[in-house]
C-alpha cells in the first residue's frame, strides 16, 4: 500500500501560506509523489487550498464536531469540512485532548462524523514522557486504540498516528526502535480490535519527522506513512519528507 505523507499546520497559516501550498503542487505537479499526500491547513484556508492544489494533492481538516450541524457556536462539522474540499481530518490530536479535553469517546464519535461525511479518519494516540517512563505506554496507547476508533475502521476509512505527545514539536523524535515496537503494538491492538481489516490499516508516525530523519523512519517496519507538524509548513521541507516515502 502507498504510504501517507500528511502535514498538520495546526493554528498556522494566513492567505499568504496559499503560497506553500502552490510551491508544493508546481513540486508534485513536475514530480508526482510515490506516496499519498494530504496538507490540512486551518480550516479557514481548505477551500483556498483545494482550489490551488487543484487535486494534485488531497486536503484535510484538524478536528470536527461529531454532530453534523446545529447549535454549537464556533465548531465545524465533517460535512462541512468536506463541502470546502477536504477528503480526511485528524481527530483525537494530543493537543485537542490536552487543550480541549477531548476522551476517547469524543474522538471516536468525531471518526463517526468523519465516515458518516465520506472523510477518512485520522485517529491519533500517543503517550505522554511520565507515561513513557512509567512502562505504561503500550497500555496507553492500547486503551486510546479500544476507546477511540469506533466499529466499522477499515483501511479505506481510516488511519491511525501514533504520536508520542513528549515528540511533538520538541525537536525529540521516539528511536528507530522505540517507534518499531509502538507500531507492532498499534498492530496487535488493529488486529485485536477490527480483526484481518486491522492488518491494512496504515499507522502514521509523527513527532518532529523532518527532512533528515524521515527515510528512516518510513523505513521502519509497520509505519504507513508520517504526521508531519512544524516541517508541513514550508513545502521545501514537506517535498523533501514525501520523496523520502519513495
Ligand atoms: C503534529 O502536530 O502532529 C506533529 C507531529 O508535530 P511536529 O512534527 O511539529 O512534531
Amino acid at each position: 500500500m502507498r504510504a501517507l505523507v500528511a502535514g498538520n499546520w495546526k493554528m498556522n497559516g494566513l492567505t499568504a501560506a496559499l503560497d506553500e501550498i502552490a510551491a508544493l503542487k508546481a513540486g508534485l505537479a513536475a514530480r508526482p509523489a510515490a506516496c499519498d499526500v494530504l496538507v490540512c491547513p486551518p480550516a479557514t484556508l481548505i477551500a483556498q487550498a483545494a482550489k490551488v492544489a487543484d487535486r494534485v494533492f488531497a486536503l484535510g481538516g484538524q478536528d470536527c464536531r461529531a454532530e453534523a450541524s446545529g447549535a454549537f457556536t464556533g465548531d465545524i462539522s465533517a460535512e462541512m469540512l468536506k463541502d470546502a474540499g477536504a477528503s480526511a481530518v485528524i481527530v483525537g490530536h494530543s493537543e485537542r485532548r490536552q487543550y480541549h479535553g477531548e476522551r476517547d469517546e469524543d474522538v471516536a464519535a468525531k471518526a463517526k462524523a468523519a465516515w458518516r461525511a465520506g472523510l477518512k479518519a485520522i485517529v491519533c494516540v500517543g503517550e505522554t514522557l511520565e507515561q513513557r517512563e512509567a512502562g505504561t505506554a503500550n497500555h496507553i496507547c492500547g486503551g486510546q486504540i479500544a476507546g477511540s476508533l469506533p466499529e466499522g475502521a477499515h483501511a479505506g476509512n481510516t488511519a491511525i498516528a501514533y504520536e508520542p505527545v513528549w515528540a511533538i514539536g520538541t525537536g525529540r523524535t521516539a528511536t528507530l526502535d522505540d517507534i518499531a515496537a509502538m507500531h507492532a503494538h498499534v498492530r496487535d491492538c488493529l488486529v485485536k480490535g477490527s480483526g484481518e481489516k486491522g492488518r491494512a490499516i496504515p499507522i502514521l508516525y509523527g513527532g518532529s519527522v523532518k527532512p533528515d530523519n524521515a527515510a528512516a523512519i518510513l523505513a521502519v517496519a509497520e509505519v504507513g506513512g508520517a504526521l508531519v507538524g512544524g516541517a508541513s509548513l514550508k513545502a521545501a521541507d514537506f517535498l523533501a519528507i514525501i520523496r523520502a516515502a519513495g
